[in-house]
């Protein structure tokens, strides 16, 4: 599976945006810790949090059903 992160994701912990930390040279490939997890950076509180790649496919799935609401 070659999934690609989203570039921003809500914080886990409520802060707000978070950005996806990307190797320094490419600018391009996500960084991963040794669970394989995307890395992101947030930018209210200023710490590291990591996100499954199957959490995130839960979140695009709940902002569909909002969308869907309106
Ligand atoms: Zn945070």
């Amino acid at each position: 599976m070659n999934k690609q992160p989203p570039k921003e994701y809500q914080c886990k912990h409520g802060h707000g945006k978070g950005i996806l930390l990307v190797d320094i040279e490419t600018e391009s490939i996500p960084k991963l810790d040794t669970h394989g997890n995307w890395q992101y950076y947030c930018l209210n509180e200023q710490h590291v949090f990591s996100v499954r790649p199957a959490d995130i496919k839960l979140q695009e799935e709940e902002e569909q059903k909002v969308t869907s609401l309106v």
